[in-house]
């Protein structure tokens, strides 16, 4: 079966095509600019050169139109037809409380989806708006949404309860929900695989580390507890986000600095977190070099990044009675060997030992325990696009 993966943000669209008989991806790119000047897509077979096509792309459905003439192309091509795709996955932000996994898109999940705008309005108006697209272009196959709160459904209510009147929760829904659950479910199924042992026996702690970032409690593979909440702004700190702060600071900022509150959430989602502590750049591997030529406040956001991690495993270990294995995944965990040898600095006492030569590893499936350690480190490289496949196979096969 040949399935389509889609991630739609406002102004772009991520595709991959599977093979899932084999699980291997035939093509894959993505549409920047959509609705702007300048607007391209990107498209790569297999592991050939990318293609570049710059073109004026109006709305979603013509990108999505774009890609279908990429990948039915004459001589860069793999599909003979757009009818090859039998199915297509789509990644959705938010589902609410409403979808605990993933579900065949309909009416009644469409209406679903925006009630959750309120939830998300910045995720889920692109996400419903690219379903709709790829609907109207592919009217004859199944939808499947996956969402990134789904696997988070399993939290119990002490962990995703804030301390807040009852009643605000009972009116407007506000609770911890998570998110990046694809990458939480996908990398702890991968690391009881490398361990050799079932997933429904292991305490695993799973560390997304990109430029947004959470940390879950993945108990018996359920996730019990997670770092993000009513929105993704809660727990680590991130490339721009602030993560935890007290929330006596917004009201505070907000009084002596006279802002709106659209300025306040701005300030916190996009000019806080590692930026805005260094003042140098949200991306770790700038962090890296200046930090070197003796940028201290580079370094100083470094080290509250690498703390915020390592209280959080802890946490997470009180929180599931144990912990078998860390699980270090996204941009920076995958790509860090300094930032995870970091994290897992003064988590002895929980039993973790990493080994430093097998730890300098970058982008591949690694166990860098040191031998007799009792807590596993691993690296394992994230791949929220085939879990939206297989979630996506696994419906549309009934
Ligand atoms: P993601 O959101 O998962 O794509 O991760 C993006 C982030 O990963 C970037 O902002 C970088 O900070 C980080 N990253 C990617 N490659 C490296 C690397 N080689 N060294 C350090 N950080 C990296």
């Amino acid at each position: 079966m040949k399935v389509l993966v889609i991630n739609c943000g406002s102004s772009s669209l991520k595709y991959q095509v599977f093979d899932m008989q084999t699980e291997t991806v035939l093509a894959k790119g993505n549409v920047e600019r959509i609705g702007i000047d300048g607007a391209f897509l990107k498209y790569r077979r297999g592991d050939e050169d990318t293609i570049t096509v710059e073109a004026e792309i109006p709305n979603h459905e013509v990108a999505i139109q774009l890609v279908f003439a990429a990948l039915t192309n004459e001589s860069y091509g793999v599909l003979k037809s757009a009818a090859e795709i039998e199915a297509v996955g789509h990644r959705v932000v938010h589902a609410g409380e409403k979808y605990a996994s993933s579900v065949v898109i309909d009416d009644d999940v469409m209406a679903a989806l925006r009630e959750c705008i309120e939830l998300a309005p910045l995720h889920n108006p692109p996400n419903i708006v690219g379903i709709e697209a790829a609907q109207k272009l592919m009217p004859n196959v199944k939808h499947v949404a996956v969402f990134d709160t789904a696997f988070h459904q399993t939290m119990p209510d002490y962990a995703y309860m804030y301390a807040l009147p009852y009643e605000l929760y009972e009116q407007y829904r506000v609770r911890r929900y998570g998110f990046h659950g694809t990458s939480h479910k996908y990398v702890a199924e991968r690391a009881a695989a490398i361990l050799g042992r079932p997933l429904s026996e292991l305490k695993i702690i799973t560390c997304h580390l990109g430029n947004g970032a959470s940390v879950t409690a993945v108990n018996c593979g359920k996730s019990v507890d997670t770092s993000m909440g009513f929105t993704p702004l809660e727990g680590l700190i991130m490339g721009t986000r602030s993560g935890d702060v007290d929330p006596a600071v917004i009201t505070f900022i907000q009084d002596k600095e006279g802002l709106a509150s659209e300025q306040v959430n701005n300030l916190l989602n996009k000019q806080s977190g590692v930026f805005g502590v260094s003042g140098v750049s949200s991306d770790f591997r700038s962090l890296e070099e200046a930090s070197e030529a003796g940028n201290k406040r580079a370094a100083l956001a470094m080290e509250m990044f690498a703390y915020r991690v390592r209280k959080y495993i802890g946490a997470y270990a009180a929180a599931m009675g144990g912990v078998d294995a860390i699980v270090f995944t996204a941009g920076l965990g995958e790509n860090s060997p300094s930032m995870r040898q970091n994290i897992c600095a003064g988590l002895e006492f929980l039993g973790v030992k990493p080994d430093a030569e097998k730890n300098n590893a970058r982008g591949k499936e690694v166990d860098f325990s040191a031998n007799g350690a009792k807590v596993h480190t691993l690296l394992v490289p994230t791949n929220e696009e085939l879990m939206i496949a297989r979630d996506t196979v696994a419906l549309v096969q009934g």
